[in-house]
């Protein structure tokens, strides 16, 4: 019987033919940000499936165990993350598919630790070779938006300078900046695109 159908059957024989049951103990924060306060099965499944997506610089969703406060992340890279509340401890999983992580999240939802205990789970977030392949993938998703930003400026006008010293661009409409000194009085850091 699938997850589904046997929820229904729970359902029924509960008495609640209306609503999905939820797993209890548990909060999710999903990888765009949004949060599920003991979500049903099917939410958790919905979950995981967008980590089918690419996005480097939201790469994962996780559960916390609320009684122990340990969490378990699943990222697209088909990583699991254990960590305690200060992230003083610290596991990896490798190659945790789609399907294993609903069973691990589920366990973990009610058991927390021990639930998960039976995995090989190896100490350290992640091996240096993937920390080094997600830094680079993300600053490319950040250059990526960024050049976005900047080519949306528009052009830079001839007869208002830009009102950085030493600089001998024009300001962009709405800005007493040039597009490189808009960008970098905004980010607070240095825009790396000078066109
Ligand atoms: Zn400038």
């Amino acid at each position: 019987m699938s997850d589904g159908a046997f929820g229904r059957f729970m359902g029924r024989l509960l008495g609640r033919t209306e609503e999905a049951p939820r797993v209890l103990g548990c909060v999710v924060v999903t990888r765009w940000g949004g949060d599920d306060v003991e979500p049903t099965v099917d939410r958790l499944r919905e979950i995981i499936a967008e980590l089918d997506e690419r996005d480097a610089e939201h790469p994962d969703a996780w559960m916390t165990h609320e009684a122990s406060g340990w969490t378990l992340a699943l990222d697209e890279d088909g990583f699991a993350r254990l960590s305690d509340p200060e992230f003083e401890n610290v596991f990896h999983l490798p190659g945790v598919t789609r399907e294993q992580g609903l069973a691990l999240w589920l366990a973990f939802a009610a058991e927390g630790r021990d639930g998960v205990a039976n995995q090989s789970w190896a100490a350290g977030a992640f091996p240096p070779e993937i920390v080094a392949a997600r830094a680079a993938e993300a600053d490319a998703a950040t250059e990526r938006s960024e050049r976005a930003f900047y080519d949306s400026l528009g052009a830079e006008r001839d007869e208002v300078p830009c009102r950085r010293p030493g600089c001998a661009r024009g300001a962009i409409t709405h800005s007493v900046f040039c597009r490189t000194h808009h960008c970098e009085q905004l980010w607070n850091r240095p825009c790396r695109f000078k066109h």
